[in-house]
């Protein structure tokens, strides 16, 4: 009888369940429950077919985390962030948060500085932009102005931006990258600014190439065109991963809150904010660049506090585990990190530099921790893409893609080094990247030889 027993009795091993005896379902929900250890031991192992996110250099994204941060998640699993008032001490540390980085980034007053948590930069883009398209409509009614045609200025973005611009009907004005350029170039934007420009994004650590746009300088650029024209256009910066490096490594450098025509910032807390998945901060310099109709107010400890977010329900699990990680690291603690991966970047970038057969773009210094460069030869026997593929077998993942329009005829490689990257993973990418060329540069090896290889 045991040996026809369907049912779970709960004294199986957990693969040797009738959920187990068949690949577990695609279209329909099982009509029965089964065991969660059997259940959980089979989702798991499916998953075991992703790749390993610590060998994952194409991601911005946090992939390491400490025991500490793993049981403030899920300590927290039970929290909505958008119930201020049941959980009003969740709310109070994101806008500890927000303060914190308002400080970070130099606004004039950081305690005045409006702000909230996003579920990452690109919410963040989306509020930001909003505010950008409001203020500029607002100016164009008061003027008796049409205010039909907003436009948005812009290097090479990241898809959040084309996705704002088509949500919200905005058109994109991308510049294109100029000859042996990583980003938007300040002398560009007079071809592109106009009456109906509602904002020029700056970015701080282009998604393609690594490297900071010259935020002062594209301000500079700008306030000529203001003294010419008296068109008075402000500046978003994009600091999806600079936001959280530059500060730290980079103190000298002027993209934030400094320069008077930055109106509002966005970043990343789970790229270089060190944060798990799913944060994002935005940040406006003061409350009244933030236009009052796009701002809900929800119940808060008997009184109402501002809201401005696309989402409604959202684990507090992320912001609180960014705040940890402010108080646990603090301004040294974030420094050493950034600077540990920086450091880890220029190393490989000068690896990659000696092999011979590539062209750095960018060397892994003074902007974010990564390298990434190009194949000097176009005559090359084997692509970045071939690259790409063999390093897949050693579990490097590890991108090859054309740069935006302007230079899409260029193919780059990027490496993205990032808190848990290690000089020693860096070291061992190296060598495999080496054993790769030699093993691309002279073909693969005919059926026969592998055969023999194999017997
Ligand atoms: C990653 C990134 C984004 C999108 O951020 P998410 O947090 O993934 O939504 C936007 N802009 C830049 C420059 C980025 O690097």
């Amino acid at each position: 009888m045991a040996l026809h027993r369907k049912r779970d009795s709960g004294l199986d091993d957990v693969f040797a369940t009738p959920l187990s005896e068949k690949p577990l379902p695609k279209y329909r929900m099982p009509d029965g429950e089964s065991r969660p250890e059997s259940a959980y031991e089979l989702v798991r192992a499916e998953l075991l077919l992703d790749g390993n996110s610590a060998q994952n250099l194409a991601t911005f994204t946090t992939t390491w985390s400490g025991d500490e941060t793993r049981r403030l998640m899920a300590d927290s699993l039970d929290k909505n962030l958008v119930d201020k008032d049941e959980y009003p001490q969740t709310a109070e540390i994101e806008n500890r948060c927000v303060h914190i980085l308002a400080d970070l980034w130099n606004a004039p007053d950081h305690r005045g500085a409006m702000g909230c948590s996003t579920t990452g930069s690109s919410e963040a883009a989306m509020l930001g932009g909003l505010a950008l398209k409001w203020r500029w409509r607002q100016r164009r009614e008061r003027e008796g102005k049409p205010a039909d045609r907003p436009n948005l200025v812009c290097g090479p973005v990241q898809v959040c931006w084309e996705k704002f611009a088509r949500y919200f009907d905005v058109e994109l004005r991308q510049v294109p990258l100029e000859p042996g350029a990583t980003g938007l170039r300040p002398h560009q934007l007079s071809h592109y600014v106009d009456e109906n420009t509602i904002g020029v994004v700056a970015i701080l650590g282009v998604t393609f190439t690594c490297d900071y746009e010259p935020v002062e300088k594209i301000a500079k650029a700008l306030d000529a065109i203001q003294a010419n024209t008296g068109l008075d256009v402000p500046i978003h910066v994009d600091a999806a991963s600079g936001g959280f490096v530059a500060p730290f490594v980079q103190p000298d450098l002027v993209w934030d809150f400094r320069l008077e025509r930055v109106a509002s910032i966005n970043a990343s807390g789970h790229k270089y904010g060190l944060a798990p998945l799913g944060v994002g901060w935005a940040v406006w310099r003061q409350a009244d660049l933030l236009p009052d109709d796009l701002v809900f107010r929800v119940s808060y400890l008997g009184g109402e506090m501002p809201t401005f977010a696309l989402n409604f329900s959202r684990p507090g699990g992320e912001v609180i585990a960014q705040y940890y990680a402010f108080v646990r690291l603090g301004r040294e603690g974030y420094r050493r990190i950034q600077q540990a991966c920086l450091d880890a970047a220029a190393g490989l970038a000068e690896r990659v530099a000696r092999m011979g057969p590539f062209e750095l773009l960018y060397d892994g210094r003074g902007a974010l921790p990564a390298v990434s460069f190009t194949l000097r030869d176009a005559s090359s026997p084997f692509s970045l893409y071939d690259l790409s593929d063999q390093l897949r077998m050693r579990g490097w993942q590890v991108p090859a893609y054309p740069l935006p329009p302007g230079r899409e005829d260029t193919v780059i490689m990027r490496v993205l080094v990032r808190h848990g990257v290690s000089a020693d993973e860096t070291a061992l990418l190296a060598d495999d990247i080496r054993a790769s060329v030699e093993r691309l540069s002279k073909g693969a090896p005919p059926d026969s030889e592998r055969q023999a290889f194999h017997h």
